[in-house]
């Protein structure tokens, strides 16, 4: 079923690949590489080509990926010419960071969620008070010291910020013949789902072998909500813990809807000489065991006493995962559960920064009973 066209890294950079879908589609997988310092490897940006009527593209790789993109894609015997549109999965540097490139050098249209339409933009003067103006509203509630922006992701996103997007809409959009967006909001507030003549599904970060994505926080809603086009009214249906269990759960009615669905992640497709197969059920729920466990496990670290979300990732996570801006991360996700375990009344804010165990646990029932909207 996998056509290796060029063999290249074992966690699978620079290794393009052809699929045959059943009908006879073609779908060229174009892994380009990720380079984040640190000991952890998160592996390529899994990008995807659909040779359907209308050729498109999903993703671009990370910020100065799109020139070797193109040249990935002159391997499998397509020019940058046959692409029609290019479809972004989600606004994240390692999906969309070569887009503006791509669109410079193709002049292909640009479809995305109509919530990326909006955080892509600068608003210098709606930035809330302790936002960095001179970023984008995406960038509002990034944890990254200045320095570090400022030399990484200034001019990616000036040049974002000038693009033309094709607005794709919440739940379930037709965007060509055969195929299909889901709107999968929780890692990112503006997460699609491609699908492809029921046959195929791209699931970006949301669905990933191997990692377990980081969801969002219902916190940035309020830095953001101003912005926003006004039916978002509600942080819980796009940001946070619960809009990702809930947008598992549509995948996971999209899996049972399609049998058989090949199911291709934006990382991991192949790492360590391996292919990883997804299998769409069995994946969903295992992340959502993941989530439970992680929330029962910040519940048994806080019958200690209150504690800063800094010293429950202390606990809970392995020292390696700590290390640099590790530390960051780990907080943002220990910060994401709280929300949840709040909202199921099983902690409650102690203090300005701390967290304390009210000594229920209904976090799991509250987690199970999240159905898709
Ligand atoms: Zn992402
Ligand atoms: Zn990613």
């Amino acid at each position: 079923m996998v056509e290796v066209i060029q063999e290249g890294e074992e966690n699978g950079n620079n290794m393009p690949i052809r699929l045959r879908l059943p009908s006879g589609v073609e779908i060229i997988g174009l892994p380009t590489e990720n380079f984040y310092g640190g000991e952890w490897d998160l592996g390529p940006t899994w990008n995807y080509l659909i040779l359907a009527d209308q050729p498109f593209l999903v993703d671009t790789g990370k910020f100065g990926m799109g020139r070797k993109l193109l040249t990935m894609m002159e391997s499998a015997g397509v020019s940058g010419d046959a692409i029609e549109f290019i479809v972004v999965s989600h606004g994240h540097e390692d999906h969309d960071g070569g887009l503006f490139e791509m669109v410079e050098s193709i002049r292909a249209k640009v479809k995305a969620h109509r919530i990326y339409d909006r955080l892509i933009r600068f608003y210098p003067s709606k930035a809330p008070a302790d936002v960095n103006k001179d970023f984008p509203a995406s960038c509002w509630h990034c944890f990254m010291p200045e320095s570090f922006s400022n030399q990484h992701c200034l001019v990616y996103h000036q040049e974002r910020s000038r693009l033309k997007i094709e607005q794709i809409g919440d739940g379930h959009c037709t965007i060509g013949k055969a195929i299909h967006t889901y709107h999968v909001p929780g890692h990112s507030p503006d997460a699609l789902a491609i699908l492809v003549g029921g046959e195929a599904l791209i699931v970006g970060d949301t669905v990933l072998p191997q990692i377990t994505p980081f969801p969002s926080r219902e916190a940035f809603f309020g830095q953001v909500r101003e912005i926003l086009q006004a039916q978002y009214t509600h942080a819980q249906s796009i940001y946070g813990l619960r809009a990702y269990i809930r947008s598992l759960r549509k995948l996971e009615q999209i899996g049972r809807r399609f049998t058989d669905l090949l199911v291709l992640p934006g990382h991991r497709l192949f790492y360590s000489n391996q292919w990883n197969e997804l299998n769409l059920q069995l994946r969903i729920n295992q992340l959502i065991e993941h989530h439970i466990d992680r929330c029962a496990d910040i519940l048994r670290i806080l019958q200690q006493g209150p504690k800063t979300a800094r010293e429950i990732a202390v606990g809970h996570f392995a020292e390696p995962l700590l290390k640099g801006f590790g530390i960051m991360m780990a907080e943002n996700e220990i910060l994401s559960h709280c929300e949840l375990l709040r909202t199921s009344n099983d902690v409650f804010l102690a203090g300005d920064t701390g967290f304390a165990a009210t000594g229920s646990s209904n976090f799991e029932s509250l987690i199970r009973s999240l159905e898709a909207e």
